[in-house]
């Protein structure tokens, strides 16, 4: 088979779906798959829909349109406020976008008005995280201009933490989000639907003993496909940490010095040569580099240890067997180095469906049953 590949099971992603939908549920919150790890890959998309996701979400408007060209048809949100270049394809193809500019609601709102369709807006306020967001003392003069502007929808608030901070989520950033959703709702009756509290990182939260307050959506990338907390780094009891194997292959292999160190054989002349120190090793190269992935992410099999990466290749150092020239090797990743393999087109990505799930689609909103043909 062709390397590298990265091999996806689809069933594991599905499970883990459906673990965080159930365990989530009892909490009143529903899951939004985030896909923008993956490009937005259709199958896999599907997997999370196939697991009780109530939608997709993508930060990038080529991925939202790549699912939409392979046929996908759930609610598909853009989680990045939109570029005012691409208004038209967002209007297009994605029914909600959270934003954080009333330029681009008022370009949003023109567009829809254009094409006779509403476009919905999650606000996104600031709780800390210091990336997007409306600072929280200017949300309710944002939402009356958005509740009174023809074209859009206020559906919901949202917010952010941890991915450009670092910070965990706290139940004050939470409880400020349910004191804005009921301020808003005061002024303008029940329009706030949506309150989307985070993404993999408010996991430990939601799943906590706190009380949810309005919180009644998480967005979920990481802890769907590789079953980690982004936080801690640990893995999530009851999901699968090994959906993706990126398998790599072989092309040298040979034994070497450490290091090559230069000496002088006779100290009274300056003649200089290469001599090799005493550890020696078995030194690997592996036909993958830093254009294709974060070889940081990679984690490398029991007895394998990473000497160091190129853009093309992956130097691996072994103690108790050689790989042999065209053998292959099998690497977890973390999701750095998983968005990375998934965009890159060297890379072919093999789904694999070994323990197929009942291939239907239980839209958890309007209860009805809907069957992939
Ligand atoms: C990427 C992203 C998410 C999903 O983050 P994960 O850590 O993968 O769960 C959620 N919301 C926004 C706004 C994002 O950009």
């Amino acid at each position: 088979m062709t390397a590298p590949r990265i091999e996806v099971d689809l069933g594991k992603i599905q499970r883990n779906t459906r673990s965080l939908v159930e365990r989530l549920k009892t909490r009143g919150i529903t899951v939004t798959g985030v896909t923008k790890a993956v490009c937005g890959h259709p199958d896999i998309a599907n997997a999370m829909l196939a697991g009780g996701a109530t939608g997709l979400a993508d930060a990038r408007i080529t991925n939202v349109e790549r699912m939409r060209k392979a046929g996908i048809f759930g609610h598909i949100s853009m989680i990045r406020t939109p570029m005012l270049s691409q208004i038209e394809r967002i209007c297009a193809s994605s029914e909600t976008s959270y934003n954080t500019e009333m330029e681009v609601v008022a370009e949003l709102a023109a567009e829809a008005l254009r094409t006779s369709s509403i476009h919905n807006i999650i606000l996104m306020v600031e709780v800390g995280d210091m990336r997007e967001g409306i600072m929280p003392e200017d949300l309710a003069d944002v939402a009356s201009q958005v509740v009174k502007m023809p074209g859009v929808a206020l559906r919901g608030i949202g917010a952010n933490f941890t991915c450009l901070s670092g910070g965990s989520p706290n139940p004050e950033a939470m409880a400020l989000l349910t004191s804005l959703a009921s301020d808003i709702e005061r002024s303008y009756g029940p329009v706030v639907e949506v309150v989307s509290g985070g993404s993999s990182a408010s996991l430990p939260w939601a799943l906590g003993l706190g009380a949810m307050g309005r919180i009644n959506n998480l967005r979920l990338g990481e802890a769907i496909l590789l079953g980690v907390d982004p936080v801690s780094g640990a893995s999530i009891g009851g999901l699968h940490t090994d959906a993706f194997t990126l398998v790599v292959e072989v092309i040298e292999t040979k034994i070497k010095p450490q290091k090559l160190v230069l000496q002088s054989i006779n100290p009274a002349c300056s003649d200089l040569r290469l001599v090799h120190d005493d550890h020696w090793k078995t030194r690997s190269l592996l036909a993958i580099g830093h254009q294709d992935t974060e070889a940081a992410g990679l984690k490398f099999p029991l007895g394998v240890t990473f000497g160091g990466a190129t853009s093309d290749h992956i130097v691996v150092e072994t103690r108790s067997s050689a790989l042999r020239v065209g053998s292959e090797m099998r690497l977890q990743l973390n999701y750095n180095a998983l968005m990375r393999v998934m965009s890159a087109p060297g890379i072919a990505k093999i789904m694999n469906n070994d323990s197929p799930l009942a291939n239907e689609i239980v839209d958890s909103q309007c209860h009805t049953r809907l069957v992939l043909v």
